[in-house]
């Protein structure tokens, strides 16, 4: 057995390379005699790792001072909530609905107050990124999706709201390319795309939005609680903070940081959508100054062609190819850890299966 190419949505592929450096540290982590998964999170070896795993994102990502960068749990379903609980103080905010993800965000901040949906792609099946004509510029921020994981469409630019916190979703692109963090207030993700394993969240907030939580939310999903607690309020996930630090080292030293991760995703995304475009069986879904470059949507547009492709695919070692439950054709998530010969094949494989079908 060895490893097949993964296209999984999330969790999603490691770099090897990281996964063989966790294996050889599984059991014995330095001169520690211990794994790290049995660590006190409070001991000397264990800051070591959070406390580091913090300064390489902010250098890789160039998050400026006035940022904290918060370690948590619950995914990034947990901050559709977390939030409008710790934002919202006039109650009201605008979303653009972009796609399921943004949608999901939209719902739960409707909760909290008056969420206003600005502009929406629902009209054609989320395939662009809308324009923002009108926005209310007394919300208390302007929620977006930066990468629609499911729909495969990202912005091109951000839309431009003034001095309203722009607040962003980047579970399925962070550290894709480097990117201007001044510009938002807030960046989650759950780390189980581009970051690391499943069990991580990371919230990069601007710090004065930090200590505005609404009355009554609890001290779990107050930012200051953690931003106070340099994120050990209480346990955090230990390992997954661990993965995600081999992850940093693994962009800045093996990968040459965050310009050359955008060059290499870039040269992956284009040789995919290049055959897609040019094929007579499959294509694109997504109109082209949208186009993600993690998450690739594809169909023949035969239902029996798309299950047979799947099926196929599986046999020979390309894995997690269907497309998101609620959408079906295909979906080609090529992350960071998706290496060039992964895509190359996968190419190859489709050009194969058009000949023979
Ligand atoms: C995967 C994903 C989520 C859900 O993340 P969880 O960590 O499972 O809550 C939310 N938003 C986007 C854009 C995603 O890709």
């Amino acid at each position: 057995m060895s490893r097949v190419y993964n296209f999984s949505a999330g969790p999603a592929v490691l770099p090897e390379s990281v996964l063989g450096r966790a294996a050889a540290e599984l059991t014995e982590y330095q001169d520690t005699g211990q794994s790290v998964m049995e660590m006190s999170h409070r001991s000397k070896a264990y800051e070591a790792i959070i406390f580091g795993c913090e300064k390489s994102l902010r250098k890789i990502m160039s998050v400026p001072d006035n940022y904290k960068i918060l370690f948590l749990q619950g995914g990034a379903s947990s901050q559709f909530a977390m939030v409008p609980l710790n934002l919202m103080r006039s109650g009201k905010a605008d979303y653009m609905i972009t796609g399921q993800w943004a949608q999901k965000a939209f719902e739960e901040g409707s909760r909290f107050g008056t969420a206003t949906a600005v502009a929406s792609s629902k009209d054609k099946t989320f395939s662009y990124i809308p324009d923002v004509e009108k926005f209310d510029k007394d919300a208390d921020y302007f929620h977006i999706c930066s990468n629609n994981t499911i729909f495969g469409t990202r912005f091109d630019k951000l839309p431009d709201v003034g001095d309203i916190p722009i607040v962003s979703d980047m579970s399925s692109c962070i550290l894709s390319e480097p990117i201007d963090v001044s510009k938002y207030g807030v960046i989650y993700a759950g780390a189980q795309k581009n970051m690391g394993p499943a069990g991580l969240t990371v919230v990069i907030i601007r710090e004065d939005l930090i200590g505005n939580a609404r009355e009554g939310t609890p001290t779990m999903f107050n930012y200051k609680t953690h931003a106070d607690n340099q994120s050990m309020y209480n346990t955090p996930p230990t390992y997954s903070i661990y993965m995600h630090s081999l992850v940093l080292d693994w962009i800045e030293n093996e990968m040459g940081g965050l310009e050359k991760m955008k060059e290499y995703n870039q040269k992956k995304a284009a040789i995919l959508y290049d055959y897609l475009d040019n094929s007579a069986m499959f294509s694109a879904t997504v109109q082209r100054p949208f186009r993600s470059l993690m998450n690739i949507p594809f169909v023949t547009g035969r239902e029996d062609l798309d299950k047979k492709f799947i099926a196929e695919g599986v046999k020979q070692g390309f894995v997690n190819l269907g497309g998101h439950r609620s959408v079906g054709g295909m979906r080609a998530s090529i992350y960071n850890a998706m290496p060039i010969d992964g895509v190359k094949a996968l190419v190859e494989f489709m050009k194969e299966f058009e000949k023979s079908n």
